[in-house]
Parts: structure tokens; C-alpha cells; sequence
């Protein structure tokens, strides 16, 4: 943070509004940082920068008609804190895969886990939250009360206020298989073989696939395909991706672990700085076609320091109504990642040329692009993280809600 910065660090609702009507005052915006992983926690910045962690209760409401249990989780909380809480009371909710992350910026994104095809985004089992609005007022929201404004948080981002508490529906706690196909042969097999087990196996089973060069001990360097199964009869997992196994190179390992467990270790990174560049960028796309295999394949093989990252979607994610949330893409069946990264003395301007044109010929086919995972500001991409459609009811949104821009430090609805 820069010497101008004023610091606030909430403990309560209370503190948060006094927070936002100092930024009102100082008209230099606000930083809100929950989990810290976003990339303006770690932007230098002279407004005000509302620190949330103070506000990470986790309390266990009432059952609802569904079978699921009402969950209120301070607007702070972390991933990992959520699932260790829940975990003592039998329930779950679909977050991100990493422990650190923050409820605040996963679930306001939308929020892609190992959940999503059981039970949809994280911002699906939002079934109500508190907000403190850019006027300082504390607003509740849900499906009944400012519909509009509860639409925006799911899948909107930070950009209408404060979220002092979010409210899920929780699942029973399920058992949770795990597998793991370190794939040390064909890779292109290796995915076409995943997505054609993907498009017809059982919502109980999400995907991920990932090959990145040594860079992290919880990410082992190589192709591999991880999948997590949400269900009693965790044996099914290992049918349903069978055709994964049986490809050439390609070896399993299997395990049943607590769902907290599956949760990766990665702290958040601390003080501001720059963010290594990255060149390239995410996508969710229709379908995950032959070529665009191949294209990703290439990808990685041509850039040494290059990451591939996929994750199935479809399932819960692709039952939910395109226009029920502000998330785009319901019919993506693939959420894809690739990116080559520029450290300083590594690239020269040719191959960040070649990295940025393999990229953008990946990215014209996708539906849309996921802000969660996008790492640089680029005010002119914000239209593409949505439906033409939502962005213009954001729009609408925006100039209810924040008017002035207060809350800018996020991909902003302009
Ligand atoms: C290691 C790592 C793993 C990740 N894994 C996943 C994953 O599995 N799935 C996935 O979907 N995404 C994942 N992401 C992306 C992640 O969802 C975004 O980076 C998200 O913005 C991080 O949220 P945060 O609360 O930790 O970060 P922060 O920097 O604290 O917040 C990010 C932004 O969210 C807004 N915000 C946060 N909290 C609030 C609040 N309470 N009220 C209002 N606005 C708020 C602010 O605009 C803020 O700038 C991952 C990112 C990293 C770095």
C-alpha cells in the first residue's frame, strides 16, 4: 500500500460505513480486500483500503425446504476457514479450490470449484447477503428484497457496495472421492478422451486439468487431469473417467479425502507490487473441440514457462438460467486458461508476439471471459465478461447504486 493510503481494518458493519463515507469524502475510491488474491490488493493506490479480514464469522442458520441449511459468513471469510467450519456441522458449500481465496471476490465473480458441476457457482447457493452502498446505507438483499441489486452480486463483482455478510444454502457434507491421471504420453489423447467422458458423465464428478512447468509444490510440473467426485458411491468415479485411464502414458491414483482436504494451500501474496506478467488469458467456451485441443496442446509445448489450466463445467453450473444471475456463459461446457509467464530476461519481444497471437486465435472462440481469473485492468474487456444483456442491467444497476464510481477498484461496470 502507498504512504497515502488510509487503512481501515473492520470489525464490524459499523466500521465498514464509516469506511465507505471516508472514501466518499476523500473521492479517492476504495480498495475492499477479503481474501487478498485480487489484483488490486496488490495495486498501490491512495484511497481508502477497507480491510475485511475482522469480518470472518461463519454461523449455521436453519434448515430450508430444499434439504440445504441456511450458512451467514462474514463478507472476509476465507475458503479454507468456511470449509473447516462447515465441515464440524455436516455441510459444504461449492467454493474456489484454494483455501486462502477470499467468499468476498470468488463469490462475487461467480466462483468456478470442484463443486460446480454438483452445485453450480458459489454464487449459485447465494441466497441473500448484507450491503453497505456507496451512501453508507446498510441494504439487505435477496431473491425478495432489491432483486436487482442481489442479481448483481451473483457474478457482478465488488462493483454496488460493500458485502458485510454473505447467506448460502449449504449441502450435506457428501463423501468425496479423488483422482488423479498424471498423463505422461499424448495429451491431446489424454483431453479428448476427458472431454468425451466429461459430456456424459454424472454431475457428481468435476474435472480439472492442468499442465504447468515447475513453479509451486502444490502443483506438480506435467500434464495431469485431477478430478473430485461429490456423492456416496465415490467408487463411480473411476468409471465415469475410465476412458481417461485406459489412454497410453496415462496412470491413476485414487483416495477418499475430507472435502477441506481437496482445498489447496497457496497464502495470498503479501504488500503490493506487480503481479508477473502474464500473457494470454481465460475463456469458457461452448465446446471443446478437436482443434481447439490441439491449439492448446501446441500452446504449452511451443512456451516453456507456459500454464494450461481446464475445468469442466455443464452439470448444476449449466442448469441454472443464463438470465437468473449476472454470470455469463451458462452453456460453456469448458472453462479454459493459458498463459505464457514474462519474467524479466526470459522472453524476448518475438515470443511475446507469438504467445499473444496463439493466444488470440484460442480466444475467438469462446463465449466469454471469467474477471475472477483475468490478472490485468482492462476497462475495455469488461463488456466481454458478460451478455450483452447483463452488462447493460449492470449499467442500470451501477447508476442506482454507485452513481459517483466509489467502488472502481474491480473490473468496473462503467
Ligand atoms: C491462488 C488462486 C486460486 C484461485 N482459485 C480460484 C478457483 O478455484 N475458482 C475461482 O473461481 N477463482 C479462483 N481464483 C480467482 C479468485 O476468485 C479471484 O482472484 C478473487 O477475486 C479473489 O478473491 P479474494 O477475496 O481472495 O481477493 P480480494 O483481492 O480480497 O478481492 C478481490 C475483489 O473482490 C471484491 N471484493 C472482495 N470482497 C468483497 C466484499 N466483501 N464486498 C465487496 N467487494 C468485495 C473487490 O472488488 C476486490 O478488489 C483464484 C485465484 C488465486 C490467486
Amino acid at each position: 500500500m502507498s504512504e497515502q493510503q488510509i487503512v481501515i481494518t473492520a470489525q464490524s458493519t459499523a466500521d465498514v460505513v464509516q469506511a465507505v463515507s471516508r472514501a466518499e469524502q476523500e473521492g479517492k475510491g476504495i480498495t475492499v480486500v477479503s481474501g487478498g488474491h485480487g489484483l488490486w490488493s496488490h495495486q498501490p493506490d491512495e484511497g481508502v483500503r477497507l480491510e475485511l479480514t475482522g469480518l470472518a464469522e461463519v454461523s449455521v442458520g436453519e434448515r430450508l425446504p430444499d434439504g440445504t441449511t441456511r450458512v451467514s459468513i462474514g463478507g472476509g471469510a476465507t475458503w479454507g476457514g468456511v470449509a473447516r467450519a462447515l465441515a464440524d456441522h455436516g455441510l459444504a458449500i461449492s467454493s474456489g479450490d484454494t483455501s486462502s481465496v477470499g467468499v468476498g471476490g470468488l463469490t462475487l465473480g461467480g466462483g468456478v470449484g470442484w463443486m460446480v458441476r454438483a452445485w453450480g457457482l458459489a454464487a449459485d447457493q447465494l441466497i441473500g447477503a448484507q450491503v453497505v452502498t456507496a451512501s453508507g446505507e446498510v441494504v439487505e438483499t435477496s431473491a425478495d428484497r432489491h432483486p436487482d441489486l442481489f442479481w448483481g452480486l451473483r457474478g457482478g463483482g465488488g462493483n454496488f457496495g460493500v458485502v458485510t455478510r454473505f447467506d448460502f444454502s449449504a449441502h450435506p457434507l457428501p463423501r468425496i472421492g479423488y483422482a488423479e491421471y498424471v498423463v505422461d504420453g499424448d495429451a491431446a489423447a489424454a483431453l479428448r478422451a476427458a472431454r468425451e467422458a466429461m459430456a456424459v458423465a454424472p454431475r457428481e464428478v468435476t474435472a480439472t486439468y492442468m499442465d504447468v512447468p515447475p513453479m509451486d509444490p502444490s502443483a506438480p510440473a506435467g500434464a495431469r487431469l485431477s478430478a473430485v467426485w461429490a456423492g456416496d458411491d465415490v467408487d463411480a468415479l473411476r468409471s465415469a473417467l475410465a476412458a481417461v485411464e485406459a489412454q497410453e502414458g496415462v496412470s491413476a491414483e485414487f483416495s477418499v479425502p475430507a472435502y477441506r482436504e481437496i482445498l489447496l494451500e497457496m497464502p495470498a501474496p503479501e504488500g503490493e507490487g506487480p503481479v508477473p506478467g502474464f500473457i494470454g488469458g481465460n475463456g469458457l467456451f461452448a465446446e471443446l473441440d478437436d482443434a481447439l485441443i490441439e491449439r492448446l496442446v501446441a500452446f504449452r509445448a511451443s512456451y516453456p514457462a507456459s500454464v494450461l489450466f481446464l475445468r469442466s463445467l455443464g452439470g448444476a453450473f449449466g442448469e441454472v438460467a443464463q438470465e437468473d444471475t449476472a454470470f455469463p456463459a451458462r452453456h460453456a461446457t469448458w472453462f479454459v486458461m493459458a498463459g505464457g509467464f514474462d519474467i524479466p530476461g526470459l522472453l524476448d519481444d518475438e515470443t511475446r508476439t507469438a504467445i499473444a497471437a496463439d493466444w488470440k486465435a484460442i480466444e475467438e472462440q469462446r463465449i466469454a471471459e471469467y474477471g475472477n481469473f483475468t490478472s490485468t485492468e482492462s476497462p475495455e474487456s469488461v463488456p466481454g465478461m458478460f451478455t450483452a444483456e447483463a452488462y447493460a442491467r449492470l449499467r442500470d444497476l451501477k447508476r442506482t447504486w454507485d452513481p459517483a464510481g466509489l467502488f472502481r477498484r474491480n473490473h468496473t461496470i462503467v
